[in-house]
């Protein structure tokens, strides 16, 4: 990115709140948008040491951040964290709905606490936070929100009945957000990532790894900056005629 433009996004005070930005993907978002200009809400749900190490990483690089702890999940927690962030920064510009987790087994041996847990996290846990920041957003007349989603979402996974159903979810939610808020300036997009080297994806099996990795047409797993490098781009200024569109970052494995 170059400095003229982190000047001019510094300048005009732009602020995004990334949930679970403590690690992984939303680690990297964190640090891109911190790179671009943006001050930075790290959403954490548990413990605040790894998001107040990306705190103390995007201050060393000059720009703004804070931790807030939310399950995102819960409504009022989310509800929390958008107001904590108005409140501190004074609005908020880019919302990026990343945190998410996996209860993976297959569909006759899978719970339905795994079910219910995977969907409220993931599918609740984005419309809360969409809900919430709706209404701010509104109010100035601009924004740009960007949905985590999964390649798994679009062509299904063994094993992941739970996460392909709530991550289908979230891209049939991210379009119909865009149609809800497009008249005031208010952009929702998708990024689907593939198969990225994350704590997510490090305890799968050695022969899980395999086959995925098979159908990887570029040959090597993602990294978290692939992702963040395509959700900076939804966010900002380049992006400003794309709404409700889901970019796969996924080495080829969906088309
Ligand atoms: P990760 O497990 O490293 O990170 C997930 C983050 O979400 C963690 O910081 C965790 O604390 C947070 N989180 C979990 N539940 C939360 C809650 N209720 N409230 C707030 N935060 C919560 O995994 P990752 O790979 O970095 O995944 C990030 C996103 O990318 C997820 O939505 C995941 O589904 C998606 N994704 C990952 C991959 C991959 O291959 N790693 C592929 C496709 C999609």
């Amino acid at each position: 990115m170059s400095d003229s433009t982190k000047e001019q996004n510094t300048a005009a005070n732009l602020v995004a709140v990334v949930t679970g930005g403590g690690r992984g993907i939303g680690r990297a978002v964190c640090l891109e948008l911190a790179s671009r200009g943006y001050s930075v809400v790290v959403n954490y749900s548990h413990s605040s040491d790894a998001a107040d190490e990306v705190v103390s990483q995007i201050k060393a690089q000059g720009s703004e951040a804070i931790a807030v702890k939310a399950d995102v999940s819960d409504h009022d927690e989310a509800k929390a964290l958008i107001d904590a962030a108005i409140e501190h920064f004074g609005h908020i510009d880019v919302l990026v709905n990343n945190a998410g987790i996996t209860r993976d087994n297959l569909m006759m041996r899978m719970s339905s606490e795994d079910f219910e847990s995977v969907v409220k996290v993931n599918l609740e846990g984005t419309f809360n936070c969409m809900k919430h920041v709706a209404r701010p957003m509104l109010k100035q007349r601009k924004g740009a929100i960007v949905n985590i989603a999964s390649v798994v979402g679009v062509i299904g996974n063994a094993g992941q009945a739970n996460y392909a159903a709530s991550k289908a979810g979230i891209i049939g939610m991210t379009k119909s957000a865009a149609r809800e808020l497009a008249s005031r300036n208010i952009r929702v997009n998708a990024v689907a990532p593939g198969f990225i080297d994350t704590s997510m994806t490090q305890v799968l099996s050695d022969k899980a790894k395999e086959a995925l990795q098979s159908q990887i047409l570029l040959g090597r797993l993602g990294q978290p900056e692939d992702i963040a490098k395509a959700v900076a781009f939804l966010a900002g200024e380049e992006a400003s005629y794309i709404t409700g569109q889901v970019i796969c970052v996924d080495g080829g494995i969906a088309i």
